[in-house]
């Protein structure tokens, strides 16, 4: 609703499923259609949804093969207990006298619990996991 006086919401583009470069490549384009306009950066955007949320990503180094996972009981491992393969970039490694492991492949979790005390937080999504589980119980 637009109140007099008042400047309407501006045109919004829905990007569901959107990659990193889609919402940089999208924010580039507005950026030069309207230069003083002041964007958030996908880091940003990501904190503050974190942040209001409550749901946060775990990520883990893995194999460049996706062979395992480095997490317990492989966490001290440097390379892949399967295929032999470096955990780290080599080459990073090498350049800075091993100080800088910068793993060649990560995976992300998304933990249940801040997920599930996220939807217990509006109404909405309450309520509908409540009558999901009454109906599993009804069955
Ligand atoms: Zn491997």
């Amino acid at each position: 609703m637009c109140l007099p006086g008042k400047t309407p919401p501006a045109p919004s583009v829905s990007c569901m499923d959107a990659s990193q470069r889609t919402y940089e490549e999208v924010s580039w384009n507005a950026w030069e259609l309207v230069p003083r306009l002041e964007l958030l950066s996908f880091y940003q955007v990501e904190r503050r949804a974190r942040d209001l949320s409550g749901i946060v990503t775990w990520e883990h180094h893995m194999c460049i093969k996706s062979c395992v996972g480095f997490t317990s009981p492989f966490a001290a491992l440097e390379c892949c207990p399967e295929c032999g393969e470096p955990r780290y970039n080599q080459q990073e490694l090498e350049e800075s006298d091993g100080e800088r492991k910068v793993p060649r492949k990560i995976f992300m979790m998304f933990p249940v619990g801040p997920q599930l005390q996220a939807r217990w937080k509006y109404s909405q999504t309450a309520k509908s996991m409540f009558l999901s589980g009454q109906t599993s119980v009804v069955t």
